[in-house]
């Protein structure tokens, strides 16, 4: 049987004119598409959002049972809604879950009851100070039940008597989450995880869910020196149980990204590992210096998505978080103004260029070993000036570049320190140590 045939093309070339255009209005029809599934952290939402994701991707479903232990957390029930409403005196739907699955409190437990405004108000949750939007709520680890309304609804509630219904079943059942590995030269592992468990949101985190998917969908097509291994999961529980299932493994992990808003129409933006300056940190804080974006990098904090899980002590992973508008610190943040029109497909275009220019330095990161280091050798003889314009560029490959590359290439920079170093864009580092090693100047490191 002959093996498969090599894909033709590197990852670096989705940067350099192979990028699909339409990439960004694909994620954004699968947006669209999850966004009316009611998800939480577990339940048949979750299955059926994973199910759409494997129409694209080669995905592995896994479930967790309920109750499997888990470091020091355990699997909790499985939730499931059917329908929920409060009907009014005259059995008119006032708040109705068929229109906004944010209505009701995730992981709610049943209810059918009858009760008068007053006693009912404390379960109606709603935020004054933003009286249009319906906030997200979750109750997943104390069994409770309350809805979510918009303030200037609520206000608008008459006395009286409410019938109160809340469909779902919280039994045991399991965690369900997504998995999929493209294996590459080496089975040292680049991750990207994702949470699934939000309803109908769409920045925070259908756009995560969006990018991994087309992410998944290219490489797949591309020669890999890394593995390449995508998560599709509830935040934090399914962290902590993807960790505690995979812990023997966890060692090939080399480089990770935690994707979560990445759809909005605001700068992309990088928080670091704990590590702070593994090679994950240094590719993704390049990529954005290089556009200008500096100021859009954020040290480690122990709190936000699952880099708290990947990045605790017992674990300390090399696994950061892109980002565009980080959460918590855009508006529409866990309310229902998150929506459709919150993600732009441009956004999700440029988010996903910025992730390959982050793949792109960890493929082709490699330390080179100047074979003429005693003074300059010449250029023009091997042809390499032909190449060039001027000092700063024109040609295709740039002579600054090889320049920096000869210089620093003494076995102890790699292409992404003399890119550092010299504040030059990887891109034309890689394509001059190319070149140099094309006419015998530069030979790889082992
Ligand atoms: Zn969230």
């Amino acid at each position: 049987m002959h093996a498969a045939a090599r894909p033709e093309f590197a990852i670096r070339d989705l940067l350099h004119g192979r990028r699909d255009a339409a990439v960004g209005t694909r994620a954004h029809d699968l947006i669209r598409e999850l966004y009316p599934i009611c998800r939480s952290l577990t339940g048949e939402g979750v299955r059926e959002s994973l199910k759409l994701v494997q129409k694209v991707i080669p995905l592995d479903i896994h479930e967790v049972a309920s109750g499997t232990r888990a470091f020091d957390w355990v699997v909790p029930k499985e939730w499931n809604i059917r329908d929920a409403y409060i009907k009014n005196a005259r059995g008119e739907r006032v708040v109705d879950f068929r229109h906004s699955n944010l209505h009701v409190t995730g992981y709610s437990v049943p209810v059918r009851a009858r009760m008068s405004l007053g006693e009912l108000r404390p379960r109606l949750y709603s935020l004054p100070a933003k009286p249009d939007v319906v906030p997200l709520r979750t109750s997943y680890f104390r069994e409770d039940w309350g809805f979510s309304i918009a303030h200037r609804d609520l206000e608008k509630l008459p006395e009286g008597e409410y019938e109160v219904c809340i469909d779902s079943t919280l039994t045991e059942g399991s965690l369900t989450y997504g998995e999929c590995f493209l294996p590459g030269e080496t089975t040292d592992e680049v991750l990207v995880s994702t949470h699934i468990c939000h309803p109908s949101l769409c920045n925070d985190n259908l756009s995560g869910v969006a990018l991994a998917t087309e992410l998944a969908r290219a490489l797949g097509d591309c020669r890999r020196r890394y593995s390449y291994r995508f998560l599709f999961i509830p935040a934090q529980i399914g962290s902590i149980v993807w960790l505690s299932r995979n812990e023997r493994n966890v060692g090939r992990i080399k480089h990770g990204l935690v994707l979560v808003a990445v759809g909005d129409s605001g700068d992309p933006s990088y928080k670091r590992s704990r590590r702070g300056n593994a090679e994950i940190d240094r590719a993704a804080v390049h990529v954005l210096r290089q556009q200008g974006f500096e100021g859009r990098v954020r040290e480690f904090f122990p709190h936000g998505n699952d880099e708290r899980q990947f990045c605790s002590p017992g674990f300390n992973l090399p696994v950061g978080s892109f980002m565009r508008t980080p959460c918590g610190t855009f508006p529409e943040y866990h309310t229902s103004a998150d929506n459709l029109d919150f993600v732009r497909p441009a956004a999700l275009a440029d988010s996903f260029d910025q992730c390959i220019g982050i793949f792109e330095i960890l493929e082709h990161n490699r330390r080179y070993l100047n074979l003429n280091p005693k003074c300059e050798p010449q250029l023009g003889k091997r042809g390499l000036y032909r190449l060039t314009g001027d000092v700063h560029g024109g040609g295709k490959v740039k002579e600054m570049p090889m320049l920096w590359v000869l210089n620093l290439s003494d076995g102890d920079h790699s292409l992404l320190d003399i890119a550092e170093r010299s504040e030059l864009a990887f891109g034309d580092v890689l394509a001059a140590a190319h070149a140099l090693e094309q006419c015998g100047l530069l030979k790889e490191i082992e």
